[in-house]
């Protein structure tokens, strides 16, 4: 029996991305089709999503109407996200606006997203409840804190005489919790019982995706080592205890890749296709990169980093580190943008370094994708990564992994310790604990590793051969929405 499911989210691929989660919502209705769900994805209606959505001279398909949603008119309009139903949440006063989803271009969040996000939330649960009697659905699920309030509305306010679906949240990073002062709690419109330690309330305030915690009859967040991370504090973020409490309720689900994006056998982004049958072919690539990035050719390994500069990353770390990089006979190609320190950090590195260490800085997709084709080995220290995507598409490309031990990164990766590499088995390298010493010791591995043709040539082919399509994980979270709803 065809299942339908409302996916909410606040970002999907090709509409608007600031990470990986636009990658996995944008993805999702194509995996589940084959397993007989029909993902419908509901997504803000940025001015990027109206103008891909509006078909030329054509009118919109306007589903609902809102006069007042959380003070703001607004209207739900349908469209496709590939083959897959779309509806965009069209609220000019709420999304209408230039620089990013969340806030300006200075990087300043807007100081009204707990309302944006409410809205979204609260459209969702009214889709969720029947309100588009066309338009029905079997289970709801959201993703992050911006859609955390979805769950939450549909028990504590549900369209009235509809019965709350089952219900998802799914958790891509804990670090984001989307947390509100209380002052706006009566400009929900939630009844005064959901202002309760298992309702929205948190630590006195609001919390988002604390509530879609609470109210989902699932959470899952997206790999299996991280679900175990999140019960401790480091990692739990101050919900450890919510999750602990919530016991065989939380699972965890390994995001795949989407083998229409990132596919070098067919990858339009780079100079040189290639398959695991011809990894040579990676050389003009290298070459290509090199010379993209001001390096100095050469046959020596070229790591590269495709990253947010954060903390989390362990860009902090990285930073100290490529001294030792170089010094050993290294080079690095860097892509990303984040914190200015780590910025002036890595420009004073490559200073030191020129010829050496290459950096851009700044969000590009078909770079980062040149990058993969062309680099070595991907470094990917990061402090804590829920599942992580680029080492996958590193995995996918013949760019060796070189990852802390930690959530996804742990799942994904099969360290190239002696026993993997006699069984041929190894994809990568993996290193425990975020710290100068142990970032440096797998960069040396990595080198030495990188030296012997023969066992880097198994590295890069057992990577490329790993399935992380999403095949796998489109089953599981169909098997998920098929025990919450008891329907075969
Ligand atoms: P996160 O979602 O925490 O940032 P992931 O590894 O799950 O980390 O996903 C990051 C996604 O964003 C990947 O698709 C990666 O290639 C992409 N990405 C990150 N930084 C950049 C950048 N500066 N330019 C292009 N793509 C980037």
């Amino acid at each position: 029996m065809m299942l339908r499911v409302l996916s909410v989210a606040s970002e999907a691929v090709p509409l608007v991305k600031t990470g990986g989660l636009a990658d996995v919502a944008g993805a999702l209705p194509a995996a589940l089709a084959p397993h007989g769900v029909e993902l419908t994805t509901l997504v803000p209606g940025y001015p990027a999503a109206m103008k891909a959505l509006k078909p030329k001279g054509k009118q919109l398909r306007v589903l609902h109407s809102y006069d007042d949603l959380l003070g703001a008119k607004a209207r739900l309009v349908a469209g496709k996200l590939g083959e897959q139903p779309l509806i965009l949440l069209d609220a000019p006063g709420l999304f209408a606006r230039d620089g990013g989803p969340y806030g300006d271009a200075a990087g300043n969040d807007w100081s009204d997203n707990w309302r944006r996000f409410a809205a979204l939330g609260r459209a969702a649960a009214d889709l969720a409840g029947g309100l588009v009697p066309a338009r029905t659905f079997d289970v709801l699920h959201a993703h992050d804190w911006q859609a955390g309030l979805a769950p939450a509305y549909m028990r504590f306010a549900p369209l009235p005489g509809s019965t709350p679906l089952p219900s998802v949240m799914t958790i891509h990073n804990m670090a984001f919790q989307g947390f509100f002062g209380h002052e706006h709690f009566l400009a929900l419109g939630l009844p005064r019982t959901a202002w309760s330690m298992t309702g929205v309330e948190y630590h006195g305030g609001i919390g988002f995706l604390k509530a879609g915690m609470e109210a989902a009859s699932v959470i899952t967040t997206v790999s299996p080592t991280y679900a175990k991370e999140i019960r401790s504090p480091d990692f739990g973020m101050g919900l450890e205890g919510l999750i602990i409490s919530r016991g065989d309720r939380v699972r965890g689900i390994v995001n795949g890749i989407d083998p229409a994006d990132w596919n070098p056998a067919n990858d339009t982004h780079i100079p040189a296709t290639y398959t695991a049958g011809s990894i040579a072919r990676r050389t003009a690539n290298k070459r290509a990169l090199e010379a993209e990035f001001g390096l100095e050719p050469g046959d020596g390994p070229l790591f590269i980093v495709v990253s947010r500069l954060t903390w989390q990353k362990g860009m902090d770390v990285l930073v100290e580190v490529l001294d030792h990089l170089v010094g050993i006979g290294g080079r690095l190609a860097l892509l990303g943008s984040g914190d200015a320190g780590l910025v002036a950090g890595l420009t004073a590195a490559a200073m030191r370094h020129p010829g050496r260490i290459g950096l851009k800085f700044g969000y590009d997709e078909a770079l980062s994708h040149r990058m993969q084709a062309g680099g070595d080995a991907i470094l990917v220290p990061s402090r804590f990564e829920p599942c992580g995507l680029t080492q996958m598409y590193g995995l996918a490309y013949g760019c060796v992994p070189v990852v802390a031990r930690t959530g996804g990164l742990a799942d994904t990766v099969i360290d190239a310790n002696l026993a993997a590499l006699a069984a041929g088995a190894a994809t990568g390298i993996q290193f425990s604990g975020v710290t100068y010493p142990a970032l440096a010791d797998a960069i040396s591995r990595a080198v030495a590793l990188y030296q012997q043709p023969v066992a880097w040539r198994s590295l890069q082919r057992s990577g490329m051969q790993a399935d992380f399509s999403w095949g796998q994980s489109g089953r599981a979270y169909a098997d998920l929405y098929r025990e919450l709803t008891g329907k075969a």
